[in-house]
């Protein structure tokens, strides 16, 4: 009976797809397979097209992540999904570039050419899942003196390195992320995305169904930048005429050529939202660079061609600690951004000079727990398992055994890069299953979940390639 609601949707969407059978010349171009629990889609042409593309071939899928967003952030914020809408259309619409804007439509079109009943706007804010929750609407209730809802605080998604030179087993470039987010959005965070716009540098990434960048930002293009990011713990800050993170991030992401391309296109009209620290290689130069990109305060660490840079969360530059968020305590070396941050430097100073794409893959997957020195699957390790913590991560506003943790992860290098390739795992990057019915029943607290919530089971590590076709 409880799984009355998810099975009606998965029997939906396939009738959906059956039915539909279009033969439109606009996808002429693209197609999608599904390998290692990842659904692959290559996407080219204009803006349009990739966006009709986007939203047609993954119709099921996005109709899908968009009814576990809309759950997700009408029960976080006490607004009804009209208020996400509006917001698309009168706050963020206008600062989108109108490249971005006619991708955006074409999603709508896509998805809607499928038989989805999705606008423009449901797309919108299906893209600023991340900003405008845990950002725009804080801020908001800040200027409408709304009494703060404590559950809308910046999300803490992700562990990362990058390291160069000295600290890789072949000198050049290692990145590697994964991410962390809730299990209802994290089980549909399992798109790989090549992407052939008609301007700019072809993408592989990794991504969100409906959302034009990666959005926990994992990447390579094809002029030799690899990216990804950590989003910063307690971060507060909006700016009205910001651009929207979600277009800032996917324009660097193809328009860079080089590392201080890619820190000009991102900070070009920030808006605070989805504030992070970015991690950036250009497998050209060999060199990497770490921009911790506050609203009022930015450091930029590198360019360097020896070294390397950790993130899980923890914002570094003391303005931005000061004046940007509330009251993050990089002293408190239990909490789950800090513990992590003292493992990270644990593995980097043990792996001096071994780091390669097997063991990036290995730190993923690490359970370190650095504070209570132990191994532990828990919020402190960087493959987190916050289902399992009795204490939650309180910093973010998630209660004890809130099912959230590290939901996939990728890792590639420099050879790769040139490749325009990167290693996947859907799920924990240790290969741990979630179960959704064991975890309910003894969670029930969260059954508000049930209706969309479903098992997260590991894939193998994967590797794919732009232009790859099955
Ligand atoms: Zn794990």
């Amino acid at each position: 009976m409880r799984k009355s609601a998810a099975g009606f949707l998965v029997a939906f969407t396939c009738i959906v797809l059956i039915g539909a059978g279009s033969q439109d010349p606009r996808l002429q171009k693209a197609y999608r397979f599904q390998q290692g629990g990842w659904t692959y889609v290559h996407l080219e042409g204009s803006p349009a097209d990739v966006g009709f593309q986007h939203g047609y071939l993954l119709a099921p899928e996005i109709s899908d992540a968009f009814e576990a967003i809309k759950l997700f952030d009408v029960h976080e914020s006490n607004r009804d999904w009209e208020f996400f809408r509006t917001t698309a259309k009168q706050a963020l619409w206008p600062h989108i570039d109108a490249e971005y804007q006619q991708e955006l439509q074409g999603i709508a079109d896509g998805v809607q050419a499928h038989g989805i009943k999705l606008d423009v706007w449901d797309i919108v804010a299906l893209n600023a899942f991340e900003e405008v929750p845990d950002y725009y609407l804080p801020w908001l209730n800040k200027q409408n003196k709304v009494a703060k809802n404590p559950k809308l605080v910046a999300p803490g998604n992700c562990s990362a390195f990058i390291a160069t030179g000295s600290m890789t087993k072949d000198h050049q470039i290692v990145i590697a992320h994964n991410n962390w987010t809730s299990y209802l959005a994290g089980e549909r965070w399992v798109i790989i995305f090549d992407i052939q716009p008609e301007h700019g540098n072809r993408i592989l990434m990794d991504g969100f169904p409906g959302v034009i960048t990666s959005d926990d930002d994992f990447g390579v293009n094809s002029a030799g930048i690899m990216i990804t990011e950590t989003t910063m713990t307690q971060f507060e800050g909006w700016d009205p005429n910001g651009k929207p993170e979600f277009m800032r991030s996917r324009k660097a992401m193809q328009y860079a050529n080089s590392i201080a391309d890619y820190v000009r296109i991102i900070t070009n009209g920030n808006n605070g939202g989805y504030a992070n620290d970015w991690l950036i290689g250009d497998r050209k130069t060999g060199e990497i660079a770490y921009l911790e990109l506050g609203l009022k305060n930015w450091w930029l660490g590198g360019p360097t061609k020896d070294g390397y840079f950790v993130s899980s969360n923890f914002p570094r530059n003391v303005g931005v600690i000061r004046d940007e968020t509330s009251g993050f305590d990089p002293n408190d070396l239990s909490s789950s951004p800090n513990a992590r941050h003292a493992r990270w430097e644990e593995l980097m100073q043990q792996s001096r000079g071994k780091i390669d794409v097997t063991m990036a893959e290995q730190f993923l997957s690490d359970h370190g727990d650095s504070f209570e020195k132990k191994e532990q699957a828990n919020e402190r390790a960087l493959c987190g398992h916050v289902d399992a913590s009795p204490r939650g991560v309180k910093q973010w506003g998630w209660d004890a055994y809130n099912p959230g943790g590290a939901v996939q992860g990728k890792a590639t290098d420099s050879a790769m890069a040139s490749k325009m390739s990167f290693a996947a795992r859907a799920g924990h990057p240790c290969g741990a299953d979630f179960l959704s019915d064991r975890f309910l029943e003894q969670h029930p607290e969260y059954s508000w979940q049930k209706p969309l919530l479903r098992d997260m089971k590991a894939g193998p590590w994967t590797t794919f390639t732009a232009g790859q076709k099955q």
